[in-house]
Order: structure tokens, then C-alpha cells, then sequence
């Protein structure tokens, strides 16, 4: 018998910042909009590079009723804390009904079921509180005659015993893990994510133990999702801490790829207070490159997934250039070659260095 999901009030005791706190239950409440548990938040078909190559993925987001982190306070940038439903979680059947129709998705817009499936949820697919045990065998099950799976989740939960029915069913799998930045000091401070690198660290040791003792056709790995501009910092602080990150997580065993996922404006968060504000800007998509070229030499697949919105929320350049520079990220996410980027110009370009020499952190942003 699986030992009952732990307390979550007892592992969020004292890890929490109290202002940041009290704003983000505030910001919470204004949050009215219900969701059908028995529905994705999204599924699309997708490709990603993986250690096999470029592959189709089919890029879920299950409904699970919101992290642990979530319910008590949560971090600065994340709209899905404000989705967290009641203590009750999800029901197997809701789950499994998402799952269906995630399926049904698939066949109706492609014959060739994607080799790679991507699970993500408003927190943590390996909690059990999120997902149960059950639900994760059954999960596993369905998606076994696939190539690869990956799972989003905190470290905490990263173990042999929570990976068993992927191992079990002889699937490759990844663990995207949200460690945001390798900065302890930012991810709590600017983030409110109380989590320290050495619990990533931990998790990645944890894998390659895992691993280790698994099938030698069975890989166990970790995919490092970073986030390029947390609130408080500017834009050259932003860079600096990002390729700092980059080296650091690439440099650990068990990690084989790297995400940088530019900060998106979401509703009903603090970093959206601090936009309509004027305090916030999300960061240049020259800053993408910039993170980019930097990292080239490191022993890792070092990505930069843009999300599909022409919004100032997003990632921006002025506006002329933009849609080049997307096209030469995502070219670069498949090819990794960084030569992509001497073949987009733009005079935008020039404002943005000089944003990266005469901004600072204490007045900020110098332009949206
Ligand atoms: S960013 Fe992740 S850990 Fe933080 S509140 Fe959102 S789902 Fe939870
Ligand atoms: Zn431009």
C-alpha cells in the first residue's frame, strides 16, 4: 500500500515570503472562471527536439486542480494558480475522460499517433494529490506504445516509486522540472517558488540512480525549464542570470535539455500587476538570442519555446522584426546551430543595447 499524500499545509509551513503571499490570495479571488474537470486545459499536436532527434509530440495540459504551491500562495508569473479547484482534486474518471479526449484529439487531426507525449499540468503530474496512483498507472498504460513521454512535476516528487509505472511500461521518460533559474536568491525572492537548486540537483541524481538500475533500453532524464525574466529584475540582469542557469543545469548529469521559456504576462498574477503598472516588461526577443548564442558550447539540447501570441504580454521585439526572430528561434530549437541569428537585423536592435547598458533593477522598465 502507497503511503497517503503528504499534508500540504505541513510541507508549505515557513517556505513561503508573507507579502508576496497575502498578494497572491488576493489576486486568487479575483479569479471567477470554471473549467470542466473532464476536459484539458489544452492539447495540441506539437514538435520538439529530444535526445532522439526532432519527433511529433502530442503537448497536453491535463487539469489536475492546481499545485500544492498554488493552494497556499504560489509564484509570481503563474496564471494557473489561480485555477486550483477545492482540497477534492480531480476524480479518476475526470482524468481519465481528459485523456480520452486528448486521444480523440489526436486521430482527428493526424493519422501517425506523435512519438513523444508531453504531460503537463498546473503543478505536478507525480503528486499524488493531483494525480493519484492509479491514474498515473493508467496514464502510463495508455501512452506505453509511445517513444518517449515527459512529466512535468517539482522535485520533491521525483522518485523511484512515482516513476514505476513508467519504468514498468518500458517508456522512455523525462522529468520537466520548473526550477526556473539556478539563482536561489531570485527564484524566491521575484518568483515566490520555494524551491532551492539543490533540490534539483537531488532530482537529477535521483534519475541517474533510476536509471541506472532500469533496462538498458529504458532512459530516465530531466529537462530543466528555466524562466527568462522573472519580475524585479532588469532586462541585463535577466540575461545574466539566464545563461548562468543554462551552464549550471546543463553542466549536472541526468539533464539533458534545457528549456528557456520568456516570461508571459498571465492574468491574475502579481508580474500582471506590475505590467498594468508599468513595472514590468517581458523581455526582448533579442534577449532570447542573445541567452542562446551564449550557451551554444554547453553539453545540452538548449531550447526556447515560444508561446503563440503577438501581445505585448509576450516576448517582443518593436514589432517590424518580431516574426523573423520567432522564425530563427524556432529554427534554432530544431537545428541548434547558431548562425540563425547573424541572419536577422533589425534598427530595434540598437535600443535594446542601450536598454542592457542604462537600465537597472531600480528603474525599470525603460520602455514597453
Ligand atoms: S509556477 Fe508551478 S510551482 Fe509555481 S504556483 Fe504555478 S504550478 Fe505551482
Ligand atoms: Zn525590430
Amino acid at each position: 500500500m502507497s503511503d497517503p499524500p503528504p499534508n500540504s499545509e505541513v510541507s508549505e509551513q515557513d517556505r513561503g515570503v508573507d507579502t508576496h503571499n497575502q498578494m497572491m490570495r488576493e489576486t486568487r479571488r479575483e479569479k471567477h472562471d470554471q473549467y470542466s474537470l473532464h476536459e484539458p486545459i489544452e492539447v495540441c499536436i506539437d514538435k520538439d527536439n529530444t535526445p532522439d532527434g526532432v519527433v511529433s509530440s502530442l503537448s497536453i495540459i491535463l487539469n489536475t486542480g492546481g499545485c500544492r504551491l498554488a493552494r497556499a500562495d504560489g509564484c509570481t508569473i503563474c496564471g494557473p494558480v489561480a485555477d486550483s479547484v477545492d482540497d477534492d482534486g480531480v476524480s479518476h474518471d475526470a482524468l481519465m475522460n481528459q485523456i480520452d479526449f486528448c486521444i480523440k484529439y489526436e486521430q482527428t487531426v493526424t493519422n501517425e499517433p506523435a512519438e513523444l507525449v508531453k504531460l503537463h499540468t498546473p503543478g505536478s503530474f507525480l503528486d499524488e494529490r493531483e494525480v493519484s496512483v492509479k491514474s498515473r498507472q493508467a496514464i502510463a498504460e495508455t501512452f506505453a506504445d509511445r517513444n518517449r513521454i515527459i512529466v512535468e512535476s517539482l522535485p520533491e516528487f521525483v522518485n523511484t516509486n512515482t516513476l514505476r509505472p513508467f519504468t514498468a511500461a518500458s517508456l522512455t521518460t523525462d522529468i520537466a522540472i520548473g526550477v526556473e533559474t539556478a539563482t536561489d536568491r531570485i527564484r524566491h525572492d521575484c518568483l515566490n517558488k520555494q524551491l532551492n537548486f539543490t533540490d534539483f540537483q537531488d532530482a537529477c541524481g535521483e534519475v541517474c540512480c533510476i536509471d541506472a538500475m532500469t533496462s538498458e533500453n529504458i532512459d530516465i532524464g530531466i529537462k530543466a525549464c528555466l524562466l527568462l525574466k522573472p519580475p524585479f529584475l532588469s532586462e541585463s540582469e535577466a540575461i545574466g542570470d539566464m545563461v548562468e542557469s543554462v551552464r549550471r543545469c546543463a553542466h549536472i548529469d541526468g539533464c539533458h535539455t534545457v528549456s528557456i521559456n520568456p516570461a508571459y504576462v498571465q492574468q491574475h498574477t502579481m508580474t500582471d500587476e506590475l505590467f498594468h503598472r508599468g513595472g514590468y516588461r517581458p523581455p526582448w526577443l533579442w534577449s532570447i538570442t542573445e541567452v542562446l548564442e551564449s550557451t551554444r558550447n554547453v553539453d545540452a539540447i538548449v531550447v526556447s519555446d515560444l508561446i503563440e501570441d503577438d501581445s505585448d504580454r509576450g516576448p517582443h521585439n518593436c514589432g517590424e522584426c518580431d516574426e523573423r526572430v520567432q522564425i530563427a528561434i524556432e529554427d534554432f530549437n530544431r537545428r541548434q546551430e547558431p548562425s540563425v541569428f547573424t541572419q536577422v537585423e533589425c534598427e530595434c536592435e540598437a535600443t535594446w543595447a542601450y536598454i542592457l547598458d542604462a537600465e537597472s533593477s531600480y528603474a525599470q522598465p525603460l520602455t514597453q
